[in-house]
């Protein structure tokens, strides 16, 4: 497919929030000579502004829509190290790829390691970005390198997991920008390393609670892709019927000393401690925006907390970014006035 750059192009139905206005120019990068053009056409341009789309689920676009170079990953592939086998567990995949398809497709062939990351939202390049992670899993337990284009200097990196500098819901990815302000590194290409025979790991309470009940003890890797999928259909809306981008802020890590002063007005208050993180305790937000602050399931106009998980915002059908960035400052306020923590947003503002 030819590289093309279209001007005004909206976006509100290329993000899962279904929010907000038109890029300026836009593009579709199906190769790294395609990614070289549009980063170039952005610094020559749009004073460098660019922003890359995945599949559009945890990010919040303004009603103005955005004025730089919306650059829409769509490398696709899955490339063995072998022709036929998995030989050395090491599989390469385009950015491009939807999440799930490659999820389901590891699972189909044998290989464990990303049975309990099923449904979630997304690209394989934005995976390492954001270390997503659920039911116990980070994808960085299984990511070998990445490859990413450097817009700073124009060359091309290969970073070794260890450089990746993943954290909770973190990466070096994330917080790394250019001079011009953006994401300084853009992923073409994801290597995981996969096992066959690793026994999944069911010891989530959601997963252990669901094959408890159905007296299963040792679930194949299909068995785990299906419980996961049940679970999260229970608890977070279908992106298909309901705008949302997921959970909208991230967990906040406080210190065991703040964590034992909340303990004593909130004696349920759950916390999980990390080994890699002493000293500090992750505190589930959803369970704060619900049993301290009562916001689970209220609606606002156009946009409202979802029923079954107070993480998660959802747009009613008409609402504007405004509507969203209000509530939501309605509940950070809340969370301060209640518990004195600050919340940040995990969803990415494109503004
Ligand atoms: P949940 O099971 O109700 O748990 C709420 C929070 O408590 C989560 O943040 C979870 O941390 C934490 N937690 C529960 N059990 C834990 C344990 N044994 N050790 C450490 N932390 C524990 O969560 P949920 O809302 O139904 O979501 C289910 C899973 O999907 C979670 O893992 C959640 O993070 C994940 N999820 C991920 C994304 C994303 O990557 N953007 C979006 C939606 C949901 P963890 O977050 O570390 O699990």
């Amino acid at each position: 497919m030819p590289f093309t750059i279209r001007e005004n192009i909206p976006l509100r139905d290329l993000t899962t929030f279904r929010i907000g206005g038109p890029a300026r120019f836009f593009c579709e990068v199906y190769t790294e000579g395609d990614l070289i053009e549009a980063v170039s056409f952005a610094q020559k341009k749009c004073a460098g502004r660019f922003f890359v789309l995945g599949g559009g689920s945890n990010v919040l676009v303004s009603d103005a829509g955005f004025g730089g170079l919306v650059i829409c990953m769509k490398i696709k592939g899955i490339i063995f190290s072998d022709e036929n086998s998995w030989k050395n567990g090491i599989t390469t995949v385009g950015a491009g790829e939807e999440w799930d398809s490659f999820v389901k497709k590891t699972i189909e062939d044998g290989y464990g390691g990303l049975e309990n990351l099923s449904l979630i939202p997304g690209t394989v390049g934005a995976a390492p970005v954001q270390n997503i992670g659920a039911y116990g899993t980070e994808v960085a337990a299984a990511i070998f390198s990445v490859r990413a284009y450097d817009t700073e200097t124009g060359t091309w990196k290969l970073f070794k997991k260890d450089e990746c500098e993943f954290k909770y819901r973190d990466s070096f990815f994330k917080k790394t920008k250019n001079s011009s302000g953006q994401a300084r590194y853009i992923i073409t290409e994801v290597s995981f390393t996969l096992s066959k025979g690793a026994k999944p790991n069911i010891s989530y309470k959601d997963i252990h609670d669901y094959f408890e009940k159905k007296g299963t003890t040792e679930p194949s890797l299909v068995q785990v892709r299906e419980a996961v999928i049940s679970i999260r259909k229970v608890k977070l809306p279908d992106i298909a019927v309901v705008g949302t981008a997921g959970s909208f802020f991230k967990n906040p890590i406080i210190k065991v000393e703040d964590f034992e002063a909340l303990k004593k007005r909130y004696p349920d208050l759950p916390g999980f401690s990390e080994k890699t993180n002493p000293g500090f305790i992750k505190v589930p937000l959803a369970w704060i925006i619900d049993t301290i602050c009562g916001y689970r399931g209220i609606s606002q106009g156009n946009v409202g907390t979802y029923k079954n998980q107070a993480l998660v915002l959802v747009n009613n059908g008409n609402a504007t970014f405004l509507d969203v960035t209000i509530f939501a400052s309605e509940i950070t306020a809340k969370v301060k006035e209640m518990t004195g923590i600050d919340i940040e947003p995990e969803v990415q503002f494109l503004v």
